[in-house]
């Protein structure tokens, strides 16, 4: 874990305890298999896995994989975070985030473009609004504009 991947596992830390996520990170992984993703979260029903990267970290193959295997599973949400998406990750621990909210919609059925399309519906109907909109008004808000 680079530095930065510390300063960001160490907010993510916080952003997990404030949503009231329980977290396990493995510390020292030289021993275990390659490419576990860093952080797992779980609050049931809900069980994260995510990779810590600086802004412009690259996950390796054996990173990829279990990120695609874990993504696979209909329960499992996978992410990549870096330091740069601190807000999103906040959101997405909220339960908020558009991208959250559309893998919940069409996490019952294979995410195929079409399930996605019906979940982006699904989500505008709710909310709305198009994800893209929803997205663009937090990252407003989060700018401090009106
Ligand atoms: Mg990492």
């Amino acid at each position: 874990m680079s530095g930065l991947e510390k300063d960001l596992d160490a907010q993510v830390r916080i952003l997990a305890a404030v949503y009231g996520f329980r977290r396990y990170h493995t510390y020292r992984s030289k021993r275990s298999p390659a490419g576990f993703p860093d952080l797992v979260l779980v609050k049931p029903p809900r069980l994260i896995f995510a990779e810590l990267k600086s802004d412009d970290g690259r996950t390796t193959a054996d990173q990829d994989e279990w990120l695609a295997d874990l993504g696979r599973v209909p329960a499992a949400e996978t992410y990549v975070w870096r330091p740069g998406d601190l807000e999103l990750i906040a959101e997405i621990l909220a339960g908020r985030s558009p991208a959250y909210v559309v893998r919940k919609f069409s996490m019952a059925i294979p995410a195929t473009d079409r399930a996605i399309q019906e979940a982006e519906q699904e989500f505008e109907l709710v909310m709305g609004m198009k994800p893209e909109e929803f997205d663009r008004r937090l990252s407003e808000e989060a700018r401090g504009l009106p």
